[in-house]
């Protein structure tokens, strides 16, 4: 047996990139539609041409100061930009413009389930462009659409301790960026990108350990999945007696693996400075309150909201806030009428499961809180089974008609009247008359097997607790 075993505990920072939806680029007037044709969306200031001059788009630092005030940071009253160079092709200034030493926002945090995640700072830079390396031909080509689109970057403090913590803290900072309106959250479009850094080190031990940096994951599952080959790949390192050394990864999203970019020892020297083409942003106390007094309730709100207001469990209620568009959809169904449990099973369960079927989103789902409310009040009334509900409820979605309307077509009306069901139940009896001396002889299982019968007979129409009663009735005679 080893004896210098020893267990070792994560220790994760992010660094997260989200994309700023504003209608023009950070220092330019060029527009940041994404998908737009290549070198379509950009002019001299944005492709770097020497002897132009950035002016800042206010709205940034409205956005970003939004940002640092729904995640509880300080808003620096004075900040500026530095430059930051490197060479890239994509980078044809041979800097980017970003904050170095003086961020707009500083010290905040984000609570995930029970923990606080202390966030160090949030800071304004620009989006670089694209290479676009095409196998089928020599050359590799540059767009710029994306230089100069606005981004902030928000970078953690290490107190995350595991991939799963991670990627709640991802969802979590996604979900509050969409309820202010402020970043899409398009993670496919790249509009949200996370840098992982992780490092173990064991158990007790104070000091961290010796990071290494996963670059540019660009989908919570990607996030989780790479943190947790490194916790697999450094444990290794470490319980084999070796060192880990400070590196920038890859992650390959194929192999599940991730692959060393570049050592410390490579790593770049940013020479950052402060930039000298555009003055220091100053914000006053009026203007932070402005833009405090804007912000409406977030994901947490909501769910002690609803939790509280309509009686849902946590769950429910932390599902349902996840996007503005569900709550208001839910609300919505509440506020005609709709049982908030109730509204909330059906959305969290079969509207959810078409959906994804689907592969929409809600707000392209042809069935209306309105449909959902008054297809309940037929079931309430009991026109309709639960079970019959499903098949309508389903119908309603790839339709967007109403409950009354399918069930009128389909005839689906609930069989509730006691000669119709009557009729069909002594039939049954009548030709499976072994089953039915067995239950009389006492083997009264077979109750569901003649309630599967009448239900077969009857599309699934029978009132379930009307046919229950009167075939225990019949049986027993
Ligand atoms: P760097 O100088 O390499 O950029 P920073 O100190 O600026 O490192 O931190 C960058 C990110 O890495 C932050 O999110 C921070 O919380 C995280 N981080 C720093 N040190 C560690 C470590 N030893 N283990 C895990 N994460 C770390
Ligand atoms: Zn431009
Ligand atoms: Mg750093």
């Amino acid at each position: 047996m080893k004896t210098n075993m020893k267990t070792y505990e994560t220790v994760i920072g992010l660094e997260i990139h989200a994309q700023l939806s504003t209608k023009t680029k950070i220092f330019c007037s060029c527009p940041t539609q994404f998908g737009s044709v290549p070198n379509t969306q950009t002019c001299p200031i944005c492709i770097g041409m020497p002897g132009v001059l950035p002016v800042l788009n206010k709205k940034v630092v409205e956005f970003v100061i939004k940002a640092g005030l729904a995640t509880n940071c300080t808003i620096s009253k004075h900040s500026r930009f530095a430059r930051k160079n490197y060479f890239y092709p994509d980078l044809p200034k041979g800097y980017q413009i970003s904050q170095f030493d003086l961020p707009l926002c500083q010290r905040g945090s984000l609570t995930v389930g029970d923990k606080i995640i202390n966030i160090n700072r949030i800071h304004i830079e620009e989006d670089a462009g694209k290479n676009i390396h095409d196998s089928s031909d020599i050359h590799s080509l540059v767009d710029l659409n994306r230089a100069g689109v606005p981004l902030m970057e928000i970078v953690t403090e290490p107190d995350i301790a595991s991939p799963l913590e991670a990627g709640a803290f991802m969802r979590k900072l996604r979900a509050i960026l969409r309820y202010l309106e402020i970043c899409d959250g398009n993670m496919e479009e790249g509009s949200l990108r996370c840098d992982a850094n992780i490092s173990l080190r064991p158990i007790g031990q104070k000091e961290l350990g010796v990071k290494a940096e996963v670059k540019n994951l660009n989908s919570f599952r990607y996030v989780e999945k790479a943190l947790e080959y490194e916790i697999e790949r450094q444990t290794k390192i470490l319980t084999d007696g070796g060192r880990i050394i400070q590196e920038t990864r890859l992650f390959n999203t194929q192999s599940g693996k991730t692959i060393s970019m570049r050592s410390k020892e490579e790593s770049h020297d940013y020479r950052y400075f402060p930039e000298p083409d555009l003055v220091p942003i100053e914000v006053s106390d009026q203007w932070i309150n402005e833009i405090r007094e804007t912000i409406t309730e977030l994901p947490d709100q909501k769910t002690a909201r609803f939790v509280r207001d309509y009686k849902l469990p946590s769950y429910d209620a932390d599902l349902l806030s996840l996007e503005k568009y569900t709550a208001d959809w839910f609300e919505e169904a509440v506020r005609l009428g709709g049982d908030s449990k109730q509204v909330s099973n059906w959305m969290m369960g079969e509207l959810m499961r078409l959906l994804n079927e689907k592969n929409l989103s809600l707000d392209k789902s042809p069935l209306k809180p309105n449909l959902l409310v008054d297809m309940l009040k037929l079931v309430t009334d009991g026109t309709i089974s639960g079970k019959i509900a499903k098949t309508v409820f389903e119908d309603m979605f790839n339709t967007g008609k109403s409950a009354s309307e399918i069930v009128k077509e389909k005839g689906l009306v609930q069989i509730s009247d006691l000669g119709e069901l009557d009729t069909v139940i002594d039939e049954i009896i009548k030709s499976n008359s072994k089953e039915y001396e067995r239950y009389k002889a006492g083997e009264t299982k077979l109750l569901g097997f003649f309630v599967g019968l009448v239900m077969k007979a009857t599309k699934g129409k029978a009132n379930p607790k009307l046919l229950n009663s009167t075939l225990q009735k019949k049986l027993s005679t």
